[in-house]
């Protein structure tokens, strides 16, 4: 059983880390971005409110968010374990964690500076069927646009433009320090620098958790 939460700007590699970390652990990758734009994708209610918040680069409101992770979380694919990717992203949901009881076992900050989080999410493209993340320069696909593993088209995600990137960063920036302090308080914090290498940042997450 391993509760691990990954916390990290966007583009230093929690997506990545949480599949590995998944696979590895048997756990369930519960990634609050991903489940947010298969709700936008159903164009339902709730998808068209929340649809303009995450184009813009903006978080969507902490009570809606905790919602979704609490049913989540307590649903049976979640029982033996959950790595969580992008959850929480402010203090008070990190508070709303324990009051919903949910256990973690250690939370592990992916540090990476700005100017590679930049190179990274501004040449992202990603796979709408596998989820694979590539980027055009720093890790293309082996055919240009067309998913390495199931063969579709790869997409940039909406909030992948400059104005969104520079509101997704000046935003975690705001609400990064108090969540840090909160699990370093309790004595749950780990810390990883996160390099291109994604099998040696790997490795350094897999030793902080021993
Ligand atoms: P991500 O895939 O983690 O980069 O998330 C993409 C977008 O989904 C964010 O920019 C927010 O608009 C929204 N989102 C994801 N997780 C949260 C969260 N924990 N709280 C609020 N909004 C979130």
């Amino acid at each position: 059983m391993m509760r691990i939460i990954l916390l990290g700007a966007p583009g230093s590699g929690k997506g990545t880390h949480a599949e590995k970390l998944s696979k590895h652990f048997f756990i369930e990758n519960v990634s609050t971005g991903k489940i947010i734009r298969d709700i936008i994708e159903s164009k339902s209610e709730l998808g068209k409110l929340v649809s303009d918040f995450v184009k813009n680069g903006e978080l969507i409101s902490d009570n809606i968010v905790c919602k979704i992770i609490n049913e989540k979380l307590k649903s049976d694919k979640c029982k033996n374990g959950y790595v969580l990717d992008g959850f929480p992203r402010t203090l008070q949901q990190a508070r709303k964690l324990e009051e919903f009881e949910v256990k973690v076992d250690a939370a592990i900050l992916i540090e990476v500076s700005e100017s590679i989080i930049i190179e990274r999410l501004t040449g992202r493209v990603q796979c709408k069927e596998c989820g694979n993340v590539y980027n055009v320069k720093l890790n293309p696909p082996k055919v240009v646009g067309i998913c390495d593993t199931c063969g579709k088209n790869l997409i940039i995600r909406d909030d992948d433009n400059v104005p969104a990137i520079q509101n997704r960063l000046r935003i975690y920036q705001l609400q990064v320090a108090p969540i840090v302090d909160f699990y370093k308080n309790k004595n749950l914090l780990k810390v990883v620098y996160g390099k291109n290498n994604i099998e040696g940042t790997f490795t350094d997450i897999l030793n902080v958790l021993e």
